[in-house]
Parts: structure tokens; C-alpha cells; sequence
């Protein structure tokens, strides 16, 4: 049985508490254009970079990062971004956005010649870098979640941000383990 559900709004819960969820609703979003969710895109982020635990990550979704907190807070506390899913790193999980509408993830962005992946895709960030390894508290929550995805939505990539960006992005980045994600996640 999946611990995750995900209600007809695009909401997930919890199945028994297995997985600490909860909702934080960011406003870096709009409607979806008439399109199938088929694709998942892959990310890490942690602010300040590869600092783990805070609420850095938190405030660049909500719009409230304090650009005087931290150099690099400066150079982009000023982006309305956001994905949908923040996976931290003992494995709770933060939701932002519904998975029905457009959550402001991916940019500019390519997979097989369709161009704009936020309009087709569900975006996932792990709290991470690319020079760490991600924690399995965070894999066992991202199966359960890709799995929930799966059942809901006609998946049928799942995708790095690089893949879908090459050249300008490198999340997930060389510690994420794509073998035993993608071999857990056929269901
Ligand atoms: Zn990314």
C-alpha cells in the first residue's frame, strides 16, 4: 500500500503518519495549460549552498528571503521560483504547490522537443548539492512520492534538472542515485 495520497486537488496527505508532510502554500505558481502531467524533474537546492536544515529554502519559495541574511541571499531573494515538493533531509516533506497547477521550477527548459517543462511536469528538490550524498531517509521519501505520482498522473519521464537544462543546470548532480530510484519506482 502507498503512504502517500494525493486528493483531488493536488494536495498529498499521509497514510498513517509514516512520512512527516506538510503544506506550505507558495505563491510561485499559475495554471497549468491544457496538458498531461507525464514528467517528473528531479532537483537539489539548500540554501545558503550545501547548508543543510534551515529555512533558507523555505523563504526563496514564499518569497520572504531576507537578502541581507547571507551573500548569496542577495543575488536571488529577488527569483519567484518554486517547485512543488522539498524533500529534507531526514526525509519529511515539505508540498508547495498543488500538483495541479504550474509550479515555477524548471526555467528554460527541453525534453524531446517539447520546450517549457513546468507546464507538463511535477517538480521534486531534495534538500542537497552536488558535492553530497543524499541521505536515504530522502530516497525512501522520494519513492513514496514518485510512486503516489505514478498512480495519479500519467508519468512517463522521470528527469534531472539537467537533463531537461544541460549546460545551464546540474541538480541533481553525481551523488544522485538513479539506478536504485529508478529500478524501486516501477510499480
Ligand atoms: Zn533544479
Amino acid at each position: 500500500m502507498n503512504v502517500i495520497e494525493i486528493d483531488h486537488t493536488g494536495w498529498i496527505s499521509n497514510e498513517n503518519d509514516a512520512i512527516q508532510i506538510a503544506h506550505i502554500s507558495s505563491p510561485n505558481h499559475d495554471a497549468r495549460p491544457d496538458c498531461a502531467i507525464d514528467m517528473i524533474v528531479i532537483h537539489n537546492i539548500s540554501l545558503p549552498p550545501c547548508e543543510y536544515g534551515g529555512n533558507g529554502v523555505i523563504d526563496l519559495f514564499t518569497n520572504q528571503l531576507n537578502p541581507d541574511a547571507h551573500p548569496y541571499y542577495a543575488e536571488i531573494h529577488m527569483l519567484k521560483v518554486s517547485s512543488h515538493f522539498f524533500i529534507r533531509r531526514d526525509g519529511s516533506l515539505i508540498q508547495f504547490v498543488s500538483c495541479l497547477a504550474r509550479a515555477w521550477h524548471a526555467g528554460a527548459s527541453k525534453w524531446q522537443n517539447r520546450e517549457r517543462c513546468n507546464d507538463f511536469s511535477v517538480g521534486i528538490e531534495l534538500e542537497g548539492s552536488d558535492i553530497d550524498k543524499f541521505e536515504s531517509a530522502q530516497y525512501a521519501t522520494l519513492i513514496q512520492l514518485i510512486r503516489a505520482l505514478k498512480l495519479h498522473y500519467p508519468i512517463a519521464h522521470v528527469v534531472g534538472h539537467s537533463d531537461i537544462a544541460p549546460g545551464r543546470k546540474t541538480d541533481p548532480g553525481p551523488y544522485f542515485d538513479w539506478e536504485t530510484v529508478n529500478a524501486l519506482i516501477k510499480i
